[in-house]
């Protein structure tokens, strides 16, 4: 008997959820979680789960949710429009410098990244905002303004202090290697605080619009906007601002990165990046067409992987990462994973892992080997080849990656 390439698993009084988790960690906290989603009414046939698959805030990472008539914000989260972008350039490995240190300096002097408050103070974003990003808010601030007129909540003062700016954590900024000794540039982020802001205040909204109908909902969290209400259409028109704001917010960062690198002593000034860059958000909200409905298709730590269709799959600071081509797999809504996920919580990757296995997980990699860093060690990240296999009927591989510089917020 041939394997399915999912596990089947049938729900009673709920929709079943596909999950392609063949031959990797699927935890208990995640299955409980998406069941109480699968349970709502609005689902569209099933929900797909991708095999980077965990326990997440509000919705599980790794999840494609299809909607009819309603969304979801507190599945599409307070990291609106978060996702990757990678470009190769006509550099090979044989073209950089031995040391790889003033690479990875100019890369962090190009591109405020960290904390904005503590102990990293005054570092995540810009202090004096530079003209070309103040040009790209410009022309993102008018539709801004529209959607602040109606919702002043969402309104701060220093949005644009965070356009080109990393952000914390799990985002990062990468050198690569490709199988054929190329050099690539990948980095990793989203709609920064404006994103969040947008995300939170849509999220409680929705609560209280649930709460005015008196609907029944398995879990508060899963509260949704309903199409016609005009909560829904704001949020429809605001979530979409900040995933443009995520994509240019990534767009800013690659330039600026490549202006900063030709200017390093030892690389070629002129260095050139190929026209066609991928960018593509993991966590986000779309309308499209499956099965020949229109439906809401929520992406939560998922991509999306049309026929063709080129996304990024990165694995952890000390693994391989893949540049994929869709194969238009209806079964999983045209999705793929958007990373490896993790196995691991940030407080139990600080207390199971030590300093040496950190710095031997990464051995190579030009990056933080500092104890702040534990968090996102490879170890808390699932396998990636057990990722790639478990979604080979989803994606083919067209590149592989392996990081020489790593940049993390
Ligand atoms: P998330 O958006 O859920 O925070 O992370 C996306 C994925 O990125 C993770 O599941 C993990 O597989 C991958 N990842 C996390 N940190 C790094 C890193 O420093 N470098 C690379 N290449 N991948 C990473
Ligand atoms: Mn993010
Ligand atoms: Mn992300």
């Amino acid at each position: 008997m041939t394997q399915l390439p999912f596990q089947l698993i049938e729900n009673e009084g709920a929709v079943p959820i596909k999950a392609w988790v063949n031959g990797v960690p699927f935890d208990k906290g995640a299955q409980e979680q998406v069941r109480l989603a699968a349970q709502l009414p609005i689902i569209y046939k099933w929900i797909a789960l991708m095999p980077d698959v965990h326990k997440g805030i509000g919705a599980t990472v790794g999840s494609v949710i299809p909607t009819t008539k309603a969304i979801i914000p507190a599945a599409v989260g307070v990291d609106i429009g978060c996702g990757m972008m990678a470009v190769r350039t006509d550099m090979t490995a044989d073209q950089l410098p031995d040391n790889l240190k003033p690479l990875r300096t100019a890369i962090e002097k190009a591109v405020p990244h960290g904390r904005t408050s503590g102990s990293r103070k005054d570092k995540g974003s810009w202090q004096d905002v530079p003209t070309r990003v103040a040009k790209n808010w410009a022309s993102l601030n008018t539709r801004f303004g529209e959607i602040v007129r109606k919702h002043p909540a969402i309104e701060k003062s220093n949005h644009v202090t965070h356009l080109g700016t990393l952000g914390t954590g799990n985002h990062f900024i990468e050198l690569c290697l490709d199988e054929a000794n190329r050099v690539w540039i990948m980095l990793h982020s989203g709609s920064r605080g404006v994103g969040n802001r947008i995300g939170s205040y849509f999220i409680e909204l929705a609560k209280k619009d649930m709460r005015g109908w008196h609907a029944n909902l398995p879990d508060v969290n899963l509260s949704y906007l309903r199409e016609g209400t005009e909560h829904f259409d704001d949020y429809v028109e605001a979530v979409d601002w900040a995933q443009d704001f995520a994509r240019q917010n990534r767009a800013l960062m690659m330039e600026n990165v490549i202006k900063a690198l030709r200017e390093v002593k030892g690389i070629p000034t002129r260095f050139k990046t190929e026209k066609q860059a991928v960018n593509c958000h993991h966590n986000y909200v779309s309308q499209e067409i499956h099965f020949g409905n229109k439906v809401w298709v929520t992406r939560k730590g998922a991509v999306s992987a049309r026929q063709d269709e080129l996304g990024i799959i990165p694995g952890s600071m000390g693994a391989r990462s893949f540049i994929v081509r869709g194969r238009g797999n209806p079964e999983s809504f045209h999705s793929c994973s958007h990373g490896a996920g993790r196995v691991m919580s940030r407080t139990q990757a600080k207390k199971r892992i030590s300093l040496d296995e950190h710095q031997e997980a990464t051995a190579g990699v030009e990056c933080r080997k500092d104890a702040g860093v534990i968090d996102e060690t490879p170890a808390a990240y699932k396998p990636i080849d057990a990722v790639m296999k478990a979604q080979s009927d989803l994606v083919e591989v067209v590149h592989t990656l392996k990081q020489i510089v790593c940049v993390k917020g």
